[in-house]
């Protein structure tokens, strides 16, 4: 097999050396997407930049949102204007930088009636609330929302009881693969001179005499080391606290985490040609409805349906979705729909956790829907600087804030240029004559072209690398070659989403996945056999997970 030389400027050991022999003006803690945000927005600023993820990158939240670039309606209806007007100023923005991996996404809001009858109230209330989306920043992606007919409506969600259907609104906001973006970000920040490593854990931090002594482990090997910086950020979400704790000697206890649960269902059966919110019966929740994965002749491979927001007493490293998820989730879906979709028809599933935090005062009460998705900067008194909340959209805007409070420690006053800063792939030769320069261009951009070669040196990667899903076998080998992943679960679940699509058929496919991989990462038998079992006991643990309830998966988990 030829593969392209590794990435020079993202390659893992180089960055660890590294780690061991600078003092770098930031440090980053935490490879979700804000913590690779703030170490871009640093880096392009000319600062000397780490980023050290404990884990994979995006293995938190960032690879478990609801992959969508938006403003919020919700927000809006909850009096957040300003959230939403800088989440859509934010939109724009992406949707600039980074042309190759946030698409326009159509959504429908359908007005149902209730025994025969439109409520008025509702429709003029949902009337207003576009106008108000439009105005506070909707407008800018280029189109308005509009109002549906009942039968135009339909066309896009047949599997709708007509009959309850009175009509619909129809408005745009955009979608993402959330851990691509999280990972384009960091090698984004690796080619603005950031130094960048996942499977590196910060296990300490000693701040005595000014600049601070950071203790890292290598997860890989074990190896504990210590890397020098004269700001740390810390931005590592639902652990924020944890992190805290390293530096401040107390666990401040300021997160509150919300759970959100996603489940992947046959396209077939539900039908949506654009993405649909669909009411909660008995709550004043609304889910997201969104085709997944295009065939090009106007239908799709899945639909995904999500998400919930609960309170989450569980243990943070692991959130699944429970019986409880899958059952709420179905059934507000067929309170919708006539198809009868069952726990048979779920073929995927994921769960995460939103960052909250919490108000200061009443912290206990409320539901975390509720809670406000802004985000906060706040400084220690030694000096570690944290940012928590805040969403994937506006992960820019919070990088932005968070270097500006780091450099009031540093005492410069060096300028963001994020703003119009092209994400990688962004920028440079693009394709699009067949599906497969479709496919590979909306995941790489004009990095495609290194896949294309891979391609041309051995054919058989372009075949399929797990059966009826879109992805190449090359994109695996590419993925280790160039976007440090270096277990089976990293490929299979991040820089591919393949496990989210069809776990069974991802499981199905993983003795192949691990044979094409290991030569490259240098495995032996017996390092295969563990990431394959390892892999399998994470499918399994999910499918466990299904079976149980909240509570009793929380207290199998103590
Ligand atoms: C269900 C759900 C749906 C959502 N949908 C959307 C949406 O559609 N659109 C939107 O804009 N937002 C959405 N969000 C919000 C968004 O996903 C989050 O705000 C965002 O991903 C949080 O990113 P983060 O980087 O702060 O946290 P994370 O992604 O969790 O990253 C923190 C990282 O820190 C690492 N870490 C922890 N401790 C250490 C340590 N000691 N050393 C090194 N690393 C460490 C972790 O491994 C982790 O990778 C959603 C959230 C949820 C839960």
């Amino acid at each position: 097999m030829s593969t392209p030389s590794a990435d020079q400027t993202f390659r893992r050991a180089d960055a660890l050396a590294r780690l061991e022999s600078t003092t770098f003006d930031i440090l980053v803690v935490g490879g979700g997407i804000t913590g690779a945000g703030t170490a871009l927005d640093a880096a392009s600023r000319g600062f000397s930049t780490a980023l050290v993820e404990r884990d994979d990158f995006a293995s938190g939240t960032s690879s478990k949102s609801s992959k969508l670039i938006h403003g919020g309606l919700r927000y809006l209806q909850q009096g957040d204007v300003r959230l939403v007007y800088e989440a859509l100023h934010e939109r724009k923005r992406l949707r600039r930088n980074a042309p190759h991996l946030v698409r326009v996404l159509p959504f429908m809001i359908p007005i149902l009636t209730k025994d025969g009858v439109v409520s008025r109230k509702i429709a003029r209330a949902l009337g207003s609330a576009m106008w108000m989306y439009d105005l506070t920043g909707g407008w800018r992606i280029g189109r308005i929302h509009r109002r549906l007919r009942s039968k135009s409506a339909f066309a896009h969600l047949p599997t709708m009881d007509p009959r309850r259907l009175a009509s619909a609104y129809l408005y745009y906001d955009a979608e993402a693969d959330d851990a691509r973006l999280t990972l384009t970000v960091a090698r984004t920040a690796a080619d603005h001179g950031a130094a960048v490593a996942n499977y590196c854990a910060v296990t300490g931090i000693d701040s005595t005499g000014g600049t601070h002594t950071v203790r890292l482990r290598d997860t890989v090997t074990g190896r504990e080391f210590s890397a020098t910086a004269k700001v740390v950020i810390n931005a590592t979400g639902v652990w924020a606290d944890d992190v805290r704790a390293l530096d401040e000697n107390v666990h401040p206890d300021t997160i509150r985490p919300a759970k959100g649960v996603h489940l992947t269902v046959p396209w077939e059966k539900v039908r949506n040609d654009i993405a649909v919110v669909i009411p909660v019966p008995k709550d004043r929740r609304s889910l997201f409805v969104v085709p997944w994965v295009p065939k090009g002749d106007g239908t799709y491979r899945y639909t995904y349906i999500g998400t919930t927001d609960t309170d989450y007493k569980g243990p943070v490293d692991d959130p699944q979705c429970t019986k409880d998820d899958i059952e709420y989730v179905l059934n507000a879906l067929n309170a919708s729909v006539t198809t009868n979709v069952t726990t048979d028809d779920v073929l995927g599933v994921w769960s995460g956790l939103r960052p909250l935090v919490k108000p200061d005062e009443n912290a206990k009460s409320g539901r975390t829907a509720d809670l406000s998705r802004r985000h906060k900067v706040s400084t220690s008194p030694t000096g570690v600087v944290t940012v928590t909340g805040g969403k994937l959209t506006t992960y820019r805007e919070m990088a932005e804030d968070t270097v500006d409070e780091a450099q009031k420690i540093l005492g410069t006053k060096k300028k963001c240029r994020t703003r119009s800063l092209s994400l990688r792939g962004a920028t440079g030769k693009r394709w699009s004559s067949t599906d497969m320069d479709v496919h590979l261009d909306g995941r790489y951009g004009s990095d495609a072209a290194a896949l294309k070669s891979l391609i041309a040196g051995d054919p058989s990667l372009a075949d399929e690398l797990v059966d009826g899903l879109p992805y190449l076998r090359c994109e695996a080998v590419y993925a280790v070659t160039h976007e440090m992943a270096g277990t089976l679960d990293d490929v299979l679940t991040r820089r591919t989403r393949s496990r989210l699509f069809d776990r069974r058929a991802t499981r199905a496919a993983a003795p192949a996945v691990c044979d094409l991989i290991a030569p490259l990462l240098g495995w032996s038998e017996a390092e295969k056999a563990a990431q394959l079992a390892h892999f399998v006991d994470e499918c399994a643990r999910e499918d466990a997970a299904g079976l149980v309830t909240e509570a009793e998966f929380i207290a199998a988990s103590k």
